[in-house]
């Protein structure tokens, strides 16, 4: 078996893992970083391809910017309640930016790997981890297919970026999210000429507990789809197919044909188990950092993802092998935990029809709560405090 030394060892090449490498690479250009994904690049993904302000800002971070350059940016947000009554309000401004995107994940993964490979990152693709050994007093060591057939990486520091049924994760021993912690959804393509003006979400009463969104592409199409959660999918009939298409009907979009449907499941943030496992640490999906209200989680696991690198190239270059992860977990807690708690306080009253129809009622006589429900979706509000509860209260009564 060929063997391999880096300093740096990413696991999966998603939005994560290569926001990881990239920032890996800027910081400490002299230490080797090498990602391993098993899948073929370009490669499709199952997700609704929005791009909120978070990403936006991340790239800017890694002066990444122009893989956005150039596509339709999105700058308002509709929320459909049960009763049909909706609200557009401004997408909230991370960083610089106060706009969105939604670039199909076959295109934008691609782009980014690529801006991994470009910043020195070495980028094996077809290339699937299969063993893990951890020890905690040195290298980890990780078995896995090569370029040139199976090798063995001694790695001084390992991200695992490798997704929701992350391989890392398991054989850690961290058992992945139960299903009231976890999502099901199912995204498809829809074209229409002009195509959409605002991304939205649908709380239609015909779909609760699951929701609907349809994200426009461009002026040809958009991504639209239906999320439920996993332990409710198990009590429903329907199977996620007829969910989309009751979704389309519902919403008045019966006419749309929807392709390439695809499916997958979406581990949520109210539950993050610890991330860090002595010289390992989990980021992105791997990591369970999906915003419970949205199923948003390409920003938060790029801002994971570019964290845990920089503190690991700090350590390496320091020579404190053993803890190059040190301060990450409460770092991840500190900065997004109050975010996602009150995404899933959101998230349990949305999936009520008539709290849903009284939030929005307020919304619409009061623009704050217009904002406040959407930094909840894709921003970084942490607005559902118990006095926010209590306005709410007050201008929801017709
Ligand atoms: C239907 C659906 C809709 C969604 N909509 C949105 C949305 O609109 N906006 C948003 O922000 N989020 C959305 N999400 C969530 C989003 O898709 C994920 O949060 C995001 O992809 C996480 O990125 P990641 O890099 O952690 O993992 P991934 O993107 O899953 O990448 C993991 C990579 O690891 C590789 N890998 C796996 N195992 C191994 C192994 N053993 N060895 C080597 N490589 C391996 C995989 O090939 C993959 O390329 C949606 C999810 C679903 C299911």
């Amino acid at each position: 078996m060929n063997v391999r030394a880096c300093d740096l060892l990413v696991v999966g090449g998603g939005p994560a893992g290569a926001a990881a490498a990239i920032a890996a690479r800027r910081a400490a250009p002299e230490l080797e970083t090498l990602v391993l994904d098993r899948q073929r690049f370009p490669r499709d993904k199952a997700c609704g391809d929005g791009l909120g302000p978070g990403v936006v800002a991340r790239l800017a971070d890694l002066e990444a910017g122009g893989i956005v350059r150039g596509r339709r940016p999105v700058e308002r947000l509709k929320i459909v309640a049960p009763s049909g009554a909706e609200v557009v309000g401004e997408l909230p401004a991370i960083g610089e930016s106060a706009r969105g995107y939604v670039v199909p994940r076959s295109e934008f993964d691609d782009a980014l790997l690529t801006r991994a490979r470009e910043a020195g990152a070495d980028v094996w693709t077809g290339s699937r981890l299969q063993g893990l050994d951890a020890p905690g007093d040195g290298p980890v060591r990780v078995e896995a297919g090569g370029p040139d057939g199976p090798v063995s990486i001694n790695a001084r520091a390992v991200i695992a970026a490798d997704g929701a049924r992350s391989d890392v994760r398991r054989l850690l021993g961290v058992p992945y999210n139960d299903s009231a912690h976890t999502g099901v959804a199912i995204r498809a393509y829809v074209e229409r000429p002009g195509g959409f003006e605002h991304m939205a979400f649908y709380f239609k009463r015909e779909l609760l507990p699951a929701y609907g969104w349809i994200f426009p592409i461009d002026e040809r199409g958009a991504n639209v789809g239906v999320m439920i959660d996993a332990a409710r999918f198990r009590r429903q009939e329907r199977n996620l197919p007829d969910m989309l298409e009751e979704f389309l009907r519902s919403s008045g979009h019966a006419s749309l044909e929807p392709a390439q449907s695809r499916a997958y499941m979406l581990p949520f943030a109210s539950h993050v188990p610890p991330l860090v496992h002595g010289r390992v640490a989990l980021v992105g999906d791997a990591g369970s950092m999906i915003n419970p209200f949205s199923g948003e989680g390409i920003a938060y696991g790029m801002a994971a993802g570019i964290e845990a690198a920089t503190r690991a190239v700090r350590a390496l270059r320091s020579g404190t092998d053993d803890r190059p992860f040190e301060g990450f977990d409460g770092w991840f807690r500190r900065r997004f935990g109050e975010h996602f708690r009150a995404s899933a306080r959101a998230k349990w009253l949305a999936q009520r029809a008539w709290i849903a129809d009284f939030g929005v009622r307020a919304a619409r006589r009061r623009p704050e709560f217009v904002r406040e429900g959407i930094e909840l979706l894709v921003g970084e509000g942490t607005a559902l405090s118990w006095r926010s509860l209590a306005r709410l209260l007050v201008h929801g009564r017709s």
